[in-house]
């Protein structure tokens, strides 16, 4: 046992452990596993090398991984709908590479998002390998900060791109994958859709499915969808063998089984209707937000969310995202800074939070509850002076209500 083998570590898992309890966890992208997940993934699957794919790999005693493999392949099929899935990829970045590595050469043109817009690093950002090996353009925001379909469509006729691609990591609002897909149709370039956000809205019907219209859809599976740390690729037929080959031996080489039969575990937990519960749970906490703060004051880009997650824009305050940031912290709530558009500061200071609630709707937290947080937040940005023990003693009386 770590306890008497590795104490040091031992110790520091149950401090995470404690924090985690102890906290209101708001980062968009967080969310707590079931028991049962954890449990697939601390197994002795982990020992076993099995590079290839079920039924076709290059290590023997495959059997039973690959009737995980398969078992975890055709669930998530079912849930999303998909003729094909690859269940390999270790997170959302190498999901995303294998599928550019599928159907890219280096210096293609792909349409995206743009990172500061609320669009994701893999998405073409300069520092990522996709924006260095790519010809990433980025279609804008309009006016009422939302995807500005029209210009979409004009870029893509302009630019013709060879994948445009749509999803993004602090979006608060419903994405037109329809529309997006009849403009890569227009302009003969494949659509992919990036849902790591919301897969676990789009499984349960509560966001439109990009499934119907996308050539390729990749996701994380920890976020929304309530899973281990990894990702997916879901695809037409006709590309299951590009796909499931830039995974293997494309981008990665033997695969996580143990992650693998977590994420099966997480495939079938989707696949019941308390999941379902669950997520409109999520929509109702964040509307509660949204409405407080509408009440309140409080600024949000676009004015609110249709999704599990809000973008507070803390100009009007004369307060940045990292003060906020900090600030919650102090009192064991966790938010990040963030990006809002035509931000004016550094990403490191940024004008606004994101605020997720997947994380805190799994621990229990209800509409009453949000209100009491969404109470908080707003005294910490209204108030320089604010009265920090009342605010952590409301705190602590929620963190231990669902401990
Ligand atoms: C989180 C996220 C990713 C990356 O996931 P990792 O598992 O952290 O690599 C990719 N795309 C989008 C849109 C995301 O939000």
């Amino acid at each position: 046992m770590l306890k008497d083998k590795d104490v040091e570590i031992y110790e520091l898992i149950k401090k995470e452990e404690l924090r985690q309890k102890d906290t209101i966890e708001l980062i968009a992208s967080e969310n707590v596993v079931s028991e049962e997940v954890m449990e697939a993934m601390g197994s002795v699957l982990t020992n076993k090398y099995a590079e290839g794919v079920p039924g076709n790999r290059y290590y023997g005693g495959c059997e039973y991984v690959d009737d995980i493999e398969n078992l975890a392949r055709d669930r998530v099929k079912k849930l999303f709908g998909a003729e094909h899935a690859n269940v390999q990829p270790h997170s959302g970045a190498s999901a995303n590479l294998a599928a550019y590595f599928a159907i890219l050469n280096p210096g293609d043109t792909v349409l995206a998002m743009a990172l500061p817009d609320g669009g994701h690093l893999t998405h073409g950002s300069s520092v990522n390998i996709s924006g260095k090996y790519f010809n990433f353009i980025h279609y804008p925001l309009g006016e009422d900060q939302r995807i500005d379909y029209e210009k979409l469509h004009q870029m893509a006729i302009e630019y013709k791109p060879k994948l445009i691609v749509a999803g993004a990591s602090a979006y608060s609002r419903i994405i037109d994958f329809k529309r997006i897909s009849e403009v890569a149709k227009e302009v003969g370039a494949y659509f992919m859709v990036d849902m790591a956000h919301i897969a676990g809205l789009v499984a349960t019907g509560l966001h439109p499915s990009p499934v119907p219209y996308a050539d390729i859809v990749t996701s994380t599976t920890h976020k929304t969808l309530r899973g281990p740390r990894g990702g997916i690729i879901l695809c037409k037929s006709e590309l299951s063998k590009k796909i499931d080959k830039a995974v293997f031996p494309g981008t990665q080489g033997g695969p996580l089984e143990h992650v693998i039969a977590g994420k099966a575990v997480c495939f079938g937990e989707a696949l019941k209707p308390e999941f379902k519960a669950y997520c409109e749970q999520i929509i109702k906490n964040a509307k509660t937000f949204e409405n407080y703060f509408n009440e309140h004051g409080i600024k949000m880009v676009t004015n609110g969310t249709d999704n599990h997650l809000l973008l507070l824009d803390l100009t009007e305050y004369g307060k940045t995202g990292k003060y906020m940031e900090d600030e919650l912290s102090k009192l064991n709530i966790v938010v990040n800074k963030n990006t809002i558009p035509n931000e004016k500061l550094s990403p490191n200071l940024a004008s606004g939070i994101r605020i997720g609630t997947p994380a805190i709707t799994t621990r229990g937290f209800k509409e009453e509850d949000v209100l009491v947080v969404a109470e908080i937040i707003t005294e910490v940005i209204k108030n320089d002076n604010y009265d920090y023990d009342d605010l952590s003693y409301k705190v602590r009386k929620l963190t231990e209500k669902y401990n």
